[in-house]
C-alpha cells in the first residue's frame, strides 16, 4: 500500500502557443496538506485544474491514488481513458473554487447529495445522513432547508466544501477558495479547511493567506512561470527563500 496521493512528473501543458506549464513535479502523501504560492498567470490554477483532469496534458503524467490521470494501459500501449473511466477516476478527488458554484435552484442539503445520489447512484437515506453530518461539520445543519441565495459568501464556501467531502474523496483541491470573500468572512472557511486537515485528509491548497501555510501547511511550493521554483517547509520558505524570485513575490505579499 503505497501512501503516494499524487505523483506529477515533468506536466506539460499549452493552450496554443502559449507555454503555461513547463515541467512540474509534486508528491504528495496521504495527509499532506501542500501550499501553492505564485504570481498570478503563473499556471497554479491550470496545474490543480490538470490533477483533476479539468484539462488535458501535453506531456509528462499524473498519477492520482494509483490511477493515471486521463490514460490507460491496455496491452502495454498507453491509451486515452474514455469519459467514464476518467469520470470514476475524478470521483476521488474534490474541488473547491474561488466562486462557490453551488446550483442556486437546490437547498444545502440538496446540494450536497446531488452529486453521490446522481452519479455514484448512492442510496438516497445513507447520503442525506452522510450530508447533515458534513453540515455539522462546517456548522451549518441549521441552513439544511436554505438556498444558497440567503447564505453569506463564507457559509456558502462551507457549503462547497462539504459538497466536495460527500463524495468521500481521497484528496481535496482548493483553488483561491478564500479570495472572492469579504475579509471578515476568510476566518471561518480557513477553520473548516484547518479542521479537514487536522481530521487527515491530503489536500492541495492554492491560496494568499501565507498564516494558513505557515500554519497548517507541511509544504510550501512557490510556483513562476510555468515551473515549482521552491518547494519546503512552509516556515522555511517563508522566513528564508532561498531564490531571488521567490523573495521578490514574498516582499510583494507579506
Ligand atoms: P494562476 O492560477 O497561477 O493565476 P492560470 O493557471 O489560471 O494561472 O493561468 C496561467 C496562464 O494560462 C495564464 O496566462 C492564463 O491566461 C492562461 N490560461 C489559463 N487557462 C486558459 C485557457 N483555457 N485558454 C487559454 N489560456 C489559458
Ligand atoms: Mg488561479
Amino acid at each position: 500500500m503505497t501512501d503516494v496521493v499524487v505523483e506529477a512528473r515533468g506536466v506539460i501543458k499549452n493552450f496554443g502557443t502559449l507555454h503555461v506549464l513547463k515541467g512540474i513535479d509534486l508528491t504528495i502523501r496521504r495527509g499532506e496538506v501542500t501550499c501553492i504560492i505564485g504570481p498570478s498567470g503563473s499556471g497554479k490554477s491550470t496545474f490543480l485544474r490538470c490533477i483533476n483532469q479539468l484539462e488535458s496534458l501535453d506531456g509528462g503524467y499524473i498519477i492520482v491514488a494509483g490511477e493515471p490521470v486521463g490514460v490507460k494501459l491496455k496491452n502495454g500501449r498507453v491509451e486515452a481513458q474514455s469519459n467514464v473511466e476518467s469520470a470514476r477516476s475524478r470521483e476521488n478527488i474534490g474541488m473547491v473554487f474561488q466562486s462557490f458554484n453551488l446550483f442556486p435552484h437546490m437547498t444545502v442539503l440538496e446540494n450536497i447529495c446531488e452529486a453521490p445520489i446522481r452519479v455514484k447512484k448512492e442510496n438516497r437515506a445513507i447520503v442525506r445522513k452522510r450530508a447533515l453530518t458534513l453540515l455539522d461539520r462546517v456548522g451549518l445543519v441549521s441552513k439544511a432547508q436554505t438556498y444558497p441565495a440567503a447564505l453569506s459568501g463564507g457559509q456558502q464556501q462551507r457549503v462547497a466544501i462539504a459538497r466536495a467531502l460527500a463524495m468521500e474523496p481521497r484528496l481535496m483541491l482548493f483553488d483561491e477558495p478564500t479570495s472572492a470573500l469579504d475579509p471578515e468572512l476568510v476566518g471561518e472557511v480557513l477553520d473548516v479547511m484547518r479542521g479537514l486537515a487536522d481530521a487527515g485528509m491530503t489536500m492541495v491548497v492554492v491560496t494568499h493567506e501565507m498564516g494558513f501555510a505557515r500554519e497548517v501547511g507541511d509544504h510550501l511550493i512557490f510556483m513562476d512561470e510555468g515551473l515549482v521554483i521552491e518547494h519546503g517547509n512552509p516556515r522555511t520558505v517563508l522566513n528564508s527563500p532561498a531564490h531571488d524570485r521567490t523573495k521578490q513575490f514574498l516582499a510583494k505579499v507579506l
